[in-house]
């Protein structure tokens, strides 16, 4: 067999074309909605203070580069741990954490154990999703299967067509929950809906695999860990991939963690060796830099007091531009109860296009915006643009 023949070609990343599209563009009014990063009024995704003054201390302090293990930072997870959960429950003997590169990692690492601790099980992920879910799992060996979601009538979640689909999971299937600040909807789920999907779960044997990657970014820390706190505490075994890179904006320095927890105690120790293994094989040890950063900070109240600040300007101005989107049609109403960087536009690829092309207005053709490339200097020409395609 030649060399490479098996290989075929690949789907462009379609945001990656609309980055180069939007840079092309020698419009001065251009707006991007497109990319998926905060950025503050004046478009600008710049570097936290309390990670400046961090990452000043830590070319300061630090002695050693030497490795540390596959668990990455254990300060690190453990103060992460308390974040979202409480100081008694990161303590719980069933359940352990270890740091990972991104979400992304922990969610692929995540797939890779239950791959390994369940062969048959499958995964079962909203439609729509964040588009690289069904490859992640893929990779890992998991076939993925969709449930309803979205309700664009209302712009809420079809929550009874879910159940309905999840009737068909098997025992062991995993159930991927968005923790929060659903992507690319904006969705979340209420208490009475977490109740719901944890007592789905128990009575059926499923595992919930939450992905918190917008901690913080749609009501608060505690509010947005709230279902996914109370999913753990409801069910035997679950999973959660923490990203710190959008509310730590450290985007590329990759950092986030794992926490797993099993029926067990002993159960527990099994899956942590067996995740490290995995983790060993896959990146061998997380990079450090990131996490360190956000270890400092949660270690230092000052710093961290700066950090939940500056978190809360970000997520102030968010929901800023959601109330003023949502004043302007009725059809927009909805983006005022949606919460984080995204939302859906009702309208169609066409209309997409034809924002593009008459005013300079970029997002992927499913209508997704990131409301935050929205400011008070653009907004007014973006809902102009906008109005005459709406019903
Ligand atoms: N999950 C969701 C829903 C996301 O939107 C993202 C980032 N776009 C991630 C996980 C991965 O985050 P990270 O950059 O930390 O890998």
């Amino acid at each position: 067999q030649p060399i490479f023949s098996a290989l075929r070609p690949q789907q462009p990343d379609a945001l990656l074309a609309l980055i180069a599209m939007h840079r092309a563009d020698q419009r001065g009014e251009k707006i991007d909605v497109g990319v998926g990063v905060y950025r503050d009024r004046s478009g600008l995704t710049p570097v936290m203070r309390a990670v400046k003054m961090a990452e000043t201390r830590l070319v300061a302090q630090q002695s050693s580069k030497s490795y540390l293990g596959s668990d990455g930072d254990i300060r690190f997870t453990q103060l992460l741990g308390e974040l979202i959960f409480s100081a008694q429950s990161v303590d719980d003997d069933r359940r352990f954490g270890l740091q990972t590169p991104g979400g992304t990692g922990a969610l692929r690492v995540g797939a890779a154990l239950l791959t390994r601790a369940m062969p048959d099980a499958r995964v079962w992920v909203s439609q729509p999703t964040w588009p690289n879910h069904a490859p992640i799992f893929a990779e890992a060996g998991m076939a993925t299967l969709t449930h309803p979601y979205f309700d664009a009538k209302t712009g809420g979640i079809a929550f009874d067509l879910m159940l309905t689909a999840l009737d068909e999971a098997r025992a062991g299937d995993v159930v991927l929950l968005h923790g929060c600040c659903h992507n690319p909807t904006g969705t979340q789920f209420s208490v009475e809906q977490w109740q719901a999907l944890a007592a789905l779960c128990s009575l059926r044997g499923l595992i919930p695999f939450i992905d918190l990657a917008y901690h913080g970014l749609g009501d608060d820390l505690a509010p947005d860990g709230a279902g996914a706190r109370m999913m753990m505490e409801a069910v035997p075994a679950a999973l959660l991939a923490y990203s710190c890179d959008k509310n730590f904006a450290l985007y590329r320095d990759r950092v986030g963690a794992l926490f797993v927890q099993a029926p067990s105690a002993p159960l527990a120790e099994m899956a942590r060796a067996n995740t490290l293994a995995l983790a060993r094989s896959l990146w061998s040890m997380p990079p450090d830099h990131g996490a360190a950063v956000v270890r400092m900070i949660l270690d230092d109240p000052a710093l961290r007091k700066d950090w939940r600040s500056e978190l809360e300007r970000m997520r102030t101005r968010l929901n800023r531009m959601r109330t003023a989107l949502a004043a302007a049609h009725p059809l927009l109403a909805p983006i005022a109860r949606q919460r984080g960087l995204f939302s859906r536009l009702p309208i169609d690829p066409q209309t997409v296009e034809a924002l593009r092309d008459h005013h300079g207005i970029y997002m992927p053709a499913d209508g997704r915006i990131n409301v935050a490339g929205l400011n008070d200097a653009n907004i007014g020409r973006f809902i102009e643009g906008l109005l005459p395609h709406l019903e």
